[in-house]
């Protein structure tokens, strides 16, 4: 009697949990993905359980009775017809949840499938077999070898769906790795419990408080989720990709990159949401269920297609990219966005989580009438992948070398130099630094490749070879995030003074893009480093869209002018108005003068009339490595003599 009770208020506990958590999973309609379907099939299973569970307790008493002996009958009948398939169904999920292939051959799907199939047979024709449960003439309960099969069948899909997360573990999120783990536990002590006991009938509450886990932490995916745009975010997609690597799951990806994100974003003032996401966010769903769409980024969309071939996946594609030669329509606005497609196969193109983010961060091929890019447009991602080994390695293998660029007074007499970084990778051969910084400030690298080159710098400075003839002072690049860091200055001043290098030797560049993004912090630590002696240029004057008067204020010693600003002088009028203005402008302002890009003697005879001061170019020279520059410089100094 006091064994019904017990049970009655197990079977009611696990009945209200497992409802609850069913009505939950409604409310939140958390149920348009397979993995959501699976989770509420599985709660069902445990609701019939629950029930059957119920009745079994209730009647027990009344096993002498007609009805009661048929009651019991069908509720045992209802348990393991359904209890039978919970753990297959179980490793079904968390299959789905880790991204385990389902498209296994069909050989192996039938041996995967045939434990569940003879002992959902067994459990359908007990009634005629009898094979796995029995009632005496008695009524008294008994458990025959085919329960025991049941058992054997349960326990190797419980196997299976743990090995399936260990293999996928790394890619599974802590919080779901928790979640997970619980289950396992609480199964596997429910089932443990009611083996040795059969009495406490505690098997499917343990399931149920499992599942409730699940729900908090699988099912709730509040932290995959971007809230406000309602697809997921970055984590997700490097998270769900790993997996689908690692279980050699393929599929196709489609990535939109809006490139002029910035452009509409200011346009629209939306503020802090997402406007692209707005306006795209109905036509993306209409490609595939809302559920395959990732955010990475805020201007960057990805689409994941399974079960696509070549053909189906460049359907799709060509449908994304022609929606872009369209007008969108956003409240009052009827906005053009300029929109980069790519499509790329997993694992062929994209192998690893790091190639992703590759695919992610880097700046895309220009742009190509808008085509879509894939197959071997999509060789930057691995070169990419090359050059950042490259630069990893370059230390190690000595691959750094700086050259110098000489500069010269307006009159044609030596002025400066420029240290510019060059890389030799035995396998990739010469590196120039418009691919390779970019890349060395995205992984951080950049920090010892600058330090590289201004010890480089003042042991050249050191020997006084270039002081001897004619060197002004050497100019040294500085990177964007290095003059941000905290400790900066000290780092400078540390290594100048190792070498005992007179600070206004080194003229440091700053390019003027940077010195419009964090004026506050760039004015503090200019001002710190002129009061030590250094000297400083601002780099790519006119290629930025600076608050002049901002820049001119940081008190630069040398405004060099971008080399792009001479050229288009040549190529019409407008050019040669901007060109001659900007220098008026900085004359006016008394600071010195260098233009870039000198290649013929006619933009010398320009720059002479313009009144410039110091010029810099491949007319006279090209950065060269140190040796040849010394050689350049000192016949140049000797016949000056
Ligand atoms: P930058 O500071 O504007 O450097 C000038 C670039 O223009 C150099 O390219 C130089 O080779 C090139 N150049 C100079 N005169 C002419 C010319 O007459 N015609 C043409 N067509 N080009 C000319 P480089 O060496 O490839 O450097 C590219 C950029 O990489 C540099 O632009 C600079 O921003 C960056 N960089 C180079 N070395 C370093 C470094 O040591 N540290 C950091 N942070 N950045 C560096
Ligand atoms: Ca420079
Ligand atoms: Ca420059």
């Amino acid at each position: 009697m006091l064994n019904n009770s017990f049970s009655l208020g197990v079977s009611i506990s696990s009945l209200l949990i497992c409802v609850v958590n069913l009505i939950y999973t409604l409310i939140l309609r958390r149920t348009d993905k397979i993995q959501n379907r699976l989770f509420m099939a599985l709660l069902c299973i445990l609701i019939v359980n629950s029930i059957t569970g119920i009745v079994t307790a209730f009647y027990s008493a009344e096993a002498t009775v007609e009805h009661g002996i048929s009651a019991l009958k069908m509720a045992r009948y209802a348990y393991f017809a359904t209890h039978t398939a919970l753990c297959p169904l179980f490793f079904y999920y968390v299959s789905n949840v880790s991204f385990a292939s389902i498209r296994l051959a069909s050989r192996k799907i039938f041996l995967l499938s045939l434990p569940f199939f003879v002992t959902e047979f067994l459990a359908l024709f007990n009634p005629v077999t009898n094979i796995v449960w029995s009632y005496d003439e008695n009524m008294a309960f008994h458990r025959e070898w085919g329960e025991y099969v049941i058992y054997l069948a349960a326990f190797f899909y419980f196997v299976l769906a743990f090995l399936i997360m260990m293999r996928s573990w790394d890619f599974i999120s802590r919080k779901r790795r928790t979640a997970l783990i619980f289950l396992f536990i609480m199964v596997a002590a429910g089932v443990l419990i009611q083996l040795l006991n059969k009495n406490l009938k505690v098997e499917v509450l343990a399931e149920a408080v499992g599942f409730t886990g699940l729900m908090m932490s699988v099912e709730n995916e509040d932290d995959r989720l971007d809230i406000g745009m309602g697809f997921y975010n970055r984590t997700a997609l490097s998270m769900d990709i790993g997996s689908c690597l690692k279980n050699d799951r393929k599929l196709k990806l489609i990535m939109i990159r809006i490139r002029n994100y910035d452009l509409v974003n200011r346009l629209v003032e939306a503020g802090e949401t997402n406007t692209i996401a707005d306006i795209l966010s109905d036509f993306l769903k209409s490609v595939v269920p809302r559920y395959y769409i990732y955010v990475p980024e805020k201007d960057t969309f990805v689409l994941t297609l399974y079960n696509y071939n070549d053909r189906q996946a460049e359907v799709v594609a060509d449908r994304i990219s022609s929606r872009f030669d369209n007008p969108w329509d956003y409240g009052e606005y009827s906005i053009q966005l300029n929109a980069a497609v790519i499509l790329a196969d997993i694992p062929s193109q994209i192998r690893s989580t790091v190639e992703l983010s590759y695919m992610i961060e880097s700046p895309l091929p220009d742009e190509k009438d808008r085509d879509i890019l894939k197959g071997q447009d999509l060789d930057f991602i691995m070169r990419r992948h090359a050059v950042e080994d490259a630069i990893s390695r370059g230390f190690a293998e000595n691959s750094y070398e700086v050259y110098y660029q000489p500069t010269y007074h307006i009159d044609g007499r030596l002025h400066g130099a420029e240290a510019l970084i060059r890389m030799h990778d035995k396998t990739l051969g010469n590196l120039y630094p418009d691919e390779f910084i970019p890349i060395a400030e995205q992984n951080g690298l950049i920090d010892d490749i600058d330090e590289f080159v201004l010890e480089e710098v003042c042991k050249f400075l050191q020997t006084g070879v270039p002081q001897k003839n004619g060197i002004d002072n050497i100019n040294v690049n500085l990177s964007v995030l290095q003059c941000m860091r905290p400790g900066f200055v000290e780092s400078i001043n540390r290594i100048v003074n190792r070498y005992g290098i007179d600070k206004k030797l080194i003229n440091y560049e700053i390019t003027e893009s940077i010195a419009a993004s964090d004026y506050d912090t760039l004015s503090h630590v200019i001002r710190k480093l002129r009061n030590e002696g250094f000297l400083f240029s601002m780099d790519d004057y006119g290629t930025g869209f600076s608050n002049v008067s901002n820049i001119f204020s940081l008190n630069f010693d040398v405004i060099k002018i971008d080399k792009s600003l001479l050229w288009d002088s040549e190529k019409s009028e407008l050019g040669m108005v901007i060109l001659e203005s900007t220098i008026r402008m900085i004359r006016q302002m008394h600071k010195k003068i260098l233009v870039e890009g000198v290649e013929t003697e006619a933009q010398i005879e320009l720059l002479k009339k313009l009144n410039v001061d110091y010029l810099q170019g491949f007319y006279f020279s090209k950065p060269i490595p140190k040796s040849q520059f010394i050689e350049h410089i000192t016949e140049q100094h000797a016949s000056r003599k």
